[in-house]
């Protein structure tokens, strides 16, 4: 009998843990000039991911700091089952990480209330000093990934080895889309269920994070017969 691997949890934010893609929400709300174009780039990926949302925020003025959070943070609404799936990963001894393509201003505040340790949160940071919004990225890509993602979720995955864990990706578009061909499992949403269905990964679709529990369930009561 082969060691169980332990299962090791990458979750997606935007669109994923919250409803809609706050970043994008944000931009329709605000509106500055030239922003949906840079959007239809990053989702046909003509542009990377770090260069698209860098434009992107350097479309505010750093002025406009206090609504832009308040308006990122009031706008999001949390997916239906999300905290019941952390205490699912905790009593089964799931780890979880949230690997975020979001920024640090949204990101941790719509977090706060669900007691994730913070190093097992990554997400981009901001600055506001400049005269324009700038977005930094503390986890841009190391080697192999060369798609410039701006949080490179397929370099956190690597550093759980594929011989100890069970790598399981959760996400709904273009930012988990390097990372959904590393793992072992995906639950998708939206784009990415495209992607898995075109590139023919193991996939489950999901609308709330009850149906990832329930399919998670299914599998260990597999697992055990
Ligand atoms: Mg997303
Ligand atoms: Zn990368």
């Amino acid at each position: 009998m082969t060691a169980k691997k332990r299962k090791v949890v990458f979750c997606d934010f935007d669109g994923t843990i919250t409803n809609n893609d706050n970043i994008v929400a944000l931009f329709k709300h605000f509106q500055p000039k030239g922003w949906d174009q840079i959007v239809l780039d990053i989702v046909s990926e003509k542009k990377s991911v770090r260069q698209g949302v860098g434009e992107l925020f350097h479309l505010l003025p750093s002025s406009m700091r206090e609504e832009v959070v308040e308006r990122a943070i009031q706008q999001a609404i949390i997916r239906p089952g999300f905290k019941e799936f952390l205490a699912y990963c905790k009593d089964n001894d799931i780890e979880f990480y949230v690997t975020s393509g979001g920024i640090d201003f949204f990101v941790y505040p719509l977090l706060r209330n669900f007691n994730i340790p913070q190093d097992h949160i990554f997400c981009n940071g901001s600055d506001f000093t400049g005269e324009h919004i700038t977005i930094t990225w503390p986890h841009a890509c190391k080697e192999p990934c060369e798609n410039d993602c701006g949080m490179c979720k397929t370099t956190i995955v690597r550093q759980f080895s594929a011989e100890q864990y069970e790598r399981i990706v959760i996400g709904d578009s273009v930012t988990d889309f390097a990372a959904a061909k590393l793992v072992d499992f995906i639950y998708a949403r939206a784009q990415l269920i495209e992607k898995c269905e075109q590139l023919k990964l193991p996939y489950a679709p999901f609308e709330t994070f009850h149906d990832i529990i329930q399919h998670f369930s299914e599998q260990e009561a597999v697992g055990r017969e």
